[in-house]
């Protein structure tokens, strides 16, 4: 037989490796800005247009190239950044693979003006698909310009796979981010479609954070310092009361380069213990020096996982630092520090997790005028027990129109009692529902429904037993209600009084200019954009004017954590961070109409049993299958 193997061709070559280095629009966007540190600039522009998809463009002030150099940047493994396997563990550099121009050149139009002299002489450099189009020489200043522009245009496939220029753009932040965080004293400038996201200038980094994240960041950071042989610890966390339900700005840099452990985090979150509520993450930016050849940065091509001698170590490290900086600045009971041998846990708490944190109950239902008595739905109290026809103190009951479904949970809802009213301090917008849920019924009246914990709205039904998630049930209610005004736009708006200001980074501002159209269409109004702050003077009817602040910051932060695999359509997205923010939760006091008015908005939406996020919303039992327990 014939031999058969053959070497492929450089660009083939080059095509097929490039998926490795370059993913998406950002990571081009690391590798460039990565280049250019790595050459010594001290400023360093980025440029990109329609989030990278038609043109990334990374001019810096380092040292340049020759024009040999210039030309074998393109091939693989062409690097001057380690010339023998062991360099590999002195690194100092961000690069060393030789890999990402001949990647970059391999799938996209690249044009290189570089200059390593102060004469303005330098060398212009065009690549298509990993062939070289032209060589010149150029007049051009010390330092590089590359030019990255039609990504992906020899591989349609990868290019239909990049997402939104919304979410590209997130991920370009993204890696922005990282790459300045580490570099503070080097100025850099952001420019996406010819308007200006970030000017950061020469900074230490406590500046630097709040340059990238904006003023209110600069008094919630606490800082901690550590030093010890195995790691030096500097940086900064947010105080516990910033925390965040979502993954906000948590940032481990080792030796200046930005990585990913999850191990390390939770580390942090150890230090935390105790101090912040559960399931919020605290954020932190905090850099490792660590001696580089106790490090294993080569274990992946993208550079941001880590291998540590003696991860162990620095885990406890990390931990003990950050509680010290927690205790010192006293946002954190200093007990661990010399502590009291008399102030020691008793040892019957010694298993007990964390203690619960007092809170304060108020009952907003709770009208001093009225004459009835009320009903405090108190989580213990409201069990079993009697059978009373509260009727919801002062509710109109006004019933819905009668109209005829089909459908299983209808005919389970004969027999209770119609009453809309709004509930907590969120209004359920009394439109006009279709059908009715519940049959007139001459036993409906005496129809009661209880709160379970704070947490489940418990109701009898012809068949049986119905058990309700109280926030999930809202959640799909607004959910519904917001997702029909964005299609119609149609949000009903409340005028404010006296605007509210909120100064937000650019990051959020880009994000919230991306959005206003949608957001508008909720019931938003939006007075005034500037670069740094926005001034709101209408808001959804079903947001109270206290919330709204809170509800934007809310919805600016979730968005921009939004990854790409769950982005659906732009509404979805927002009608369901809108509805995650707003919907009651669990562990709060519902009042008699309160329930009846979720109740009957629940089954009246399209898809009563689900949550926006596909949870169940409700369980049913029947009297068959509780009289099958009691046997
Ligand atoms: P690596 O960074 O891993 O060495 P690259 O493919 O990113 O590989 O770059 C190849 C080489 O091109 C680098 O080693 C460097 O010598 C040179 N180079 C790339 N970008 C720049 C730049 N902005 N300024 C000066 N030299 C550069
Ligand atoms: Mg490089």
């Amino acid at each position: 037989m014939a031999d058969i193997i053959q070497l492929l061709p450089d660009h083939v070559a080059n095509q097929i490796a490039a998926g490795e280095v370059v993913q998406r629009p950002a990571s081009v966007v690391k590798e460039l800005l990565e280049n250019a540190i790595d050459a010594g600039a001290t400023h360093i522009q980025l440029i990109v247009k329609d989030a990278g998809k038609t043109l990334i463009q990374v001019v810096d002030n380092g040292k340049g190239m020759s024009e040999t150099d210039a030309r074998l940047s393109f091939s693989r493994h062409a690097t001057s950044k380690i010339r023998a396997a062991e360099d590999l563990f002195q690194l100092d550099t961000k690069g060393f693979r030789g890999e990402a121009l001949a990647s970059i050149g391999a799938i996209a139009h690249v044009e290189m003006n570089t200059s390593d002299n102060d004469d303005m002489v330098g060398t212009q450099i065009r690549m298509e698909g990993g062939k070289l189009v032209s060589q010149e020489v150029t007049a051009t200043k010390r330092g590089t310009s590359m030019q990255v522009k039609n990504l992906f245009f020899n591989i349609p496939a990868r290019r239909n796979f990049l997402k939104s220029n919304a979410v590209e753009l997130r991920h370009i932040i993204d890696e922005f981010h990282r790459v300045v965080l580490a570099h503070p004293a080097i100025a850099f400038d952001f420019y996406n479609n010819g308007s200006e996201l970030f000017k950061l200038p020469t900074a230490n980094i406590r500046q630097r954070i709040v340059h990238v994240f904006g003023n209110k960041t600069n008094e919630r950071l606490v800082p901690v310092s550590e030093e010890t042989g195995v790691v030096n610890i500097s940086g900064f966390v947010f105080k516990p009361e910033f925390s965040k339900k979502t993954r906000g700005e948590q940032f481990f840099f080792v030796n200046d380069r930005f990585i990913k452990s999850s191990y390390l985090h939770h580390a942090v979150g150890a230090a935390f213990e105790g101090l912040i509520k559960e399931q919020t993450h605290p954020g932190y930016f905090l850099f490792l020096e660590v001696d580089p050849s106790k490090l294993d940065i080569n274990i992946h091509p993208t550079k941001t996982e880590i291998k540590f001698d003696d991860e162990h170590t620095i885990y406890a490290i990390i931990r003990s630092a950050v509680k010290h900086s927690l205790g010192q600045f006293n946002v954190a009971p200093v007990l661990d520090f010399d502590r009291d041998a008399n102030l020691d846990t008793p040892y019957q708490y010694n298993k007990m997790s964390t203690a619960t944190t007092p809170t304060i109950e108020v009952d907003s239902s709770f009208n001093p005028f009225e004459d009835e008595p009320k009903v405090t739905g108190n989580a213990s109290s409201s069990s079993s027990g009697g059978s009373s026809s509260y009727s919801g103190g002062g509710a109109s009951g006004h019933a819905y129109p009668k109209r005829e479904r089909s459908g299983s949970w209808e005919s389970l809802y004969v027999g209770l009692d119609e009453e809309k009213e709004s509930f907590s301090s969120i209004e359920v917008e009394s439109e006009q529902v279709t059908g009715s849920l519940f049959e007139e019924d001459s036993e409906s009246a005496s129809t009661t429904t209880y709160q379970l914990h704070k947490k489940y709205i418990v109701t009898t039904i012809k068949s049986g037993l119905v058990i309700i998630d109280q926030r999930r049930a809202h959640q799909r209610v607004l959910y519904e209600e917001f997702l029909k005004n964005m299609t119609v736009q149609s949000g009903a708006s409340q005028q404010l009084l006296f605007p509210i200001k909120l100064s937000l980074n650019p990051t959020e501002m880009s994000l919230l200019l991306e959005l206003q159209q949608s957001l508008e269409s909720t019931g938003f109004v939006f007075s005034a954009l500037d670069g740094e702050a926005v001034e709101i003077s209408g808001v959804p009817v079903n947001v109270s004017e206290g919330d709204a602040a809170v509800v934007l910051d809310q919805l600016l932060s979730d968005l921009q954590e939004e990854l790409p695999e769950h982005a659906f359509s732009q509404s979805d997205m927002l009608a369901r961070t809108l509805c995650k923010s707003l919907a009651v939760r669990s562990g709060e006091y519902l009042n008699q109409a309160s329930m009846q008015a979720l109740v009957n908005n629940l089954f009246a939406t399209k898809q009563p049993d689900i949550s926006p996020f596909n949870k169940p919303t409700y369980i049913t039992m029947t009297v068959d299958e509780i009289d099958k327990r009691f046997l």
